[in-house]
């Protein structure tokens, strides 16, 4: 992350405690230190993808885990189909048995 204070990407997530960050969490804001000048801030947790906020290298990497998460949903839906494909054909199978 980005430093909204001094601007260096030295920033990182900063462990939740107490009220007032319990309070900021509700907001989907989340605490973050920054290593360069120890300030404590606050960003929104979807502001984590602004442009200004992330360094270029932060958001490939983010980028990438967008790719692969999406990669393993399509091969766990068709997972899913072909489970659903099994089940309805052997219940035909066992519906068609009983009729005769
Ligand atoms: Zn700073």
């Amino acid at each position: 992350m980005i430093c909204a204070k001094c601007k260096e990407p030295k920033a990182h997530r900063s462990h939740s405690s107490g009220l007032k960050d319990w309070a900021y969490k509700i907001f989907q804001m989340i605490p973050y230190r920054c290593h360069a000048c120890k300030a404590r801030f606050y960003a929104y947790r979807s502001g984590e993808q602004s442009p200004t906020m992330r360094t270029g290298e932060e958001r490939k990497i983010m980028e990438l885990r967008r790719r692969i998460r999406w990669k393993r949903t399509k091969k766990e839906l068709v997972i899913y189909a072909a489970g659903a494909v099994l089940m309805i054909s052997f219940l035909y199978l066992v519906m068609q048995q009983r009729v005769e």
